[in-house]
């Protein structure tokens, strides 16, 4: 373990903010000895992994203790035609969908490119293009700060949902350390969204073809945070009852939804946003990103606080129009 003071604080939105203390753990053990210093010095810890779904208020020194778990360890517990691969919290899972796709596994590989650890995919059951991490989710394995002990929970355990979790519910109580997914040898290629559909036509694909495909999208559509700082979708898309749906589709008939299997509809964010007028636009240094209307982007030195007010407009705006409250995806701390 190992403790540096009033460090930065690593966000793909780059606010400014330093923590007042940065530990960094490379086995679970010494998970405890870090939420003992840090109650030992009356701060909150916070685990963090690249800080891409997270958005720090405040400027100066936190008075917070960071914990990034560092343990980067893939096993295959079990082999055979649907493998249970066991990886662990600090790994990043781009690289862990690059392992899965080299080893010739279906999975995962709708899900490249998003930036993170780990530790982090199980928290807002991250998702893309028609998958879930619920989807291949055999176990998660972390520290409860609450029973003090290592436990393994199940997927029903995680309450998993759109973007959400028990992680998400009971923020900071588990930490993880290590997932166990379910993988498979045998194809089983998911493209019911459109921008796949060419892929349909083919007769033989490879999890690899899948992800090359994907990145290329994604890298097409995305701004990459390192070149404009952002959070990748700032909002959750709001699922609403399919009633309300056909309710404001006779005010705005152009309102796309797509109907989920509990009967309700979702509707993009982004699209709410742009037909409000805020695609492209930015005030002081933050802003909306001109591709993608769901996006906040930071243009310079954009405080956590500049950015929240952006995004309290637009969240004013959309419900003005469409009676609709946008929830973020991000977290705000
Ligand atoms: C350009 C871009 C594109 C994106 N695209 C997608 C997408 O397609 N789909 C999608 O679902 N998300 C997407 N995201 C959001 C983000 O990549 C995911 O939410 C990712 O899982 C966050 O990982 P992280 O390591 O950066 O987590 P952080 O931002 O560091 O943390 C996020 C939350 O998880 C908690 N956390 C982190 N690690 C742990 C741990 N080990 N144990 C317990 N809690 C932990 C943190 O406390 C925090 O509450 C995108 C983000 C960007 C910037």
């Amino acid at each position: 373990m190992e403790i540096q003071e009033q460090q930065a604080i690593r966000t793909t939105l780059q606010v400014p903010v330093r923590a007042r203390w940065i530990i960094d753990i490379d086995h679970e053990e010494e998970i405890g000895e870090a939420i003992a210093f840090a109650r030992s010095h009356n701060v909150p810890w916070l685990v963090l992994g690249e800080g891409s779904n997270v958005l720090f208020r405040g400027a100066g020194v936190l008075p917070v203790a960071i914990l990034h778990l560092r343990m980067q360890t893939i096993r295959v517990l079990a082999d055979g035609v649907q493998p249970l691969v066991q990886v662990a919290a600090g790994y990043r899972w781009h690289q862990f969908v690059e392992w899965t796709v080299a080893a010739g596994l279906w999975g995962i590989e709708n899900l490249a490119l998003i930036p993170g650890n780990v530790g982090a995919a199980p928290v807002q059951n991250i998702g893309a293009y028609g998958v879930e991490l619920q989807d291949v989710l055999w176990s998660v394995r972390a520290y409860d700060t609450v029973a003090e002990q290592m436990v393994e929970l199940t997927p029903e355990d995680c309450q998993f949902g759109y973007r959400n979790s028990v992680f998400k519910q009971h923020p900071d109580r588990w930490i993880i350390t290590e997932i166990t997914v379910q993988l498979s040898r045998s194809p089983k290629p998911q493209l019911q969204y459109p921008d796949l559909a060419a892929l349909r036509e083919r007769s033989s694909l490879t999890p690899r073809e899948v992800m090359e495909t994907i990145i290329r999208i994604r890298r097409r559509k995305l701004p990459d945070p390192q070149r404009l700082p952002n959070a990748g979708s700032f909002f959750k898309n709001p699922v609403l009852p399919r009633s309300r749906w056909e309710q404001l589709r006779q005010k705005f008939p152009s309102m796309p939804g797509y109907p989920l299997p509990s009967g309700q509809v979702k509707i993009p964010a982004a699209w709410l946003i742009e037909t409000c007028g805020w695609k492209g636009r930015r005030i002081g240094n933050a802003g909306i990103s001109p591709n993608h209307a769901a996006i906040v982007v930071n243009y310079g030195v954009a405080s956590g606080d500049e950015i929240v007010s952006l995004v309290e407009r637009i969240q004013d705006s959309v419900f003005r129009t469409f009676g609709i409250l946008l929830e973020p995806e991000v977290r705000i701390l």
